[in-house]
């Protein structure tokens, strides 16, 4: 094989990003309004606190009117209702994002469903949930990593993803099935499999397209690759890297992308890869919920 096409996820989140900054700039000029992200972090969890810095920096580098809101640990149940209440009241807040996960003695789905549907920038409201299975994408506001990975189907494959086999290896409502029910919306003829699926390699050796979703360290295997395929690598793995000095360790997705590399038609890397699109897809939705709450037709 020759070698595949690597998908530079930064590059691409990089232009997505840049044409969300233009465009935000237009609806400032032609509204006065500025697309708003509220961003809510409960507790001290290192990696969310890293996320929420991240997502309120990319909101305030695109133009937008970033919030975030910093809550303790100890926060109740009754006072983060409170303040998705006032979110979803507040006019010049177009997008709500709960940072998950939520102290044990918070229910999260009680949280996230009290979002306003056309505020859940998130995507994980039933509403939006069943737009998107509904073949209604148009009205829904879609899962930012799903999202982001299909951008980096279309603009890596060059024509039409109808008629491709796709198989979705994961199954969660936060990346497989949403995945999943995008493609199926392509017209590819998708599969998904988890973790009771049979035969896994036999499976993914019949897709041209694989997106795999599984929080397991280098599972899929360059010979379950059919020669040619697209391959999209969800997983964020930290292994140990014992090359790199005691203790040291390293960032891999779910396949093992030095064997897959050689049968691959094209390949994203982790990191590098997914990973820099779904940030750049909150601001995407974002941008939609403000112009769809300010009764503006949708951008092409
Ligand atoms: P979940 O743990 O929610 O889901 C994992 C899925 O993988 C499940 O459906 C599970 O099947 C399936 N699975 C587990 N083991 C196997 C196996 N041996 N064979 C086949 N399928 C298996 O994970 P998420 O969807 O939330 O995340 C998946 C990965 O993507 C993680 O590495 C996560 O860190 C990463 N991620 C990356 C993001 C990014 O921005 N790049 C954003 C979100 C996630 P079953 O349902 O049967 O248990």
């Amino acid at each position: 094989m020759s070698e595949p096409i690597l998908i530079d996820g930064k590059a691409i989140a990089a232009s997505v990003r840049a044409e969300i900054t233009a465009r935000a700039a237009r609806l400032v000029r032609e509204t006065g309004r500025r697309p708003g992200l509220a961003v809510v972090l409960v507790g001290e969890d290192p990696a969310s606190e890293v996320y929420v810095r991240n997502k309120d920096k990319a909101a305030e580098a695109c133009g937008f009117h970033s919030v975030k809101h910093t809550l303790p640990a100890t926060t109740s149940q009754a006072e983060l209702v409170a303040l998705v209440a006032r979110l979803n009241d507040d006019a010049d807040i177009h997008g709500i994002l709960v940072q998950l996960p939520l102290p044990d003695h918070i229910d999260a789905s009680t949280v996230l469903r009290l979002i306003r549907p056309d505020k859940d920038v998130d995507g994980f409201h039933p509403v939006n949930v069943g737009l998107l299975t509904a073949g209604e994408r148009a009205s829904a506001l879609v899962p930012c990593t799903p999202a982001g990975s299909l951008v980096l189907l279309k603009r890596t494959l060059p024509g039409p993803l109808a008629g491709l086999e796709a198989v979705v290896i994961g199954r969660s409502n936060i990346v497989g099935k949403p995945m999943a029910s995008l493609l199926l919306a392509e017209s590819c003829t998708v599969t998904i499999a988890h973790s009771r699926t049979r035969d896994l390699p036999a499976v993914v050796r019949r897709a041209d397209i694989v997106v795999a979703a599984v929080g397991r360290p280098q599972m899929v295997r360059g010979d379950w690759i059919k020669p040619g395929t697209t391959v999209i690598d969800v997983g964020i793995n930290r292994i140990p890297a014992p090359d790199r000095g005691a203790g040291a360790t390293r960032l891999v997705g779910d396949v093992a992308f030095d064997e897959a590399r050689t049968r691959a038609g094209a390949i994203t890397p982790v990191p590098g890869g997914v990973g820099p699109m779904t940030i750049a897809m909150l601001m995407a939705n974002t941008l939609t919920a403000a112009r769809r709450q300010l009764g503006l037709a949708e951008e092409p």
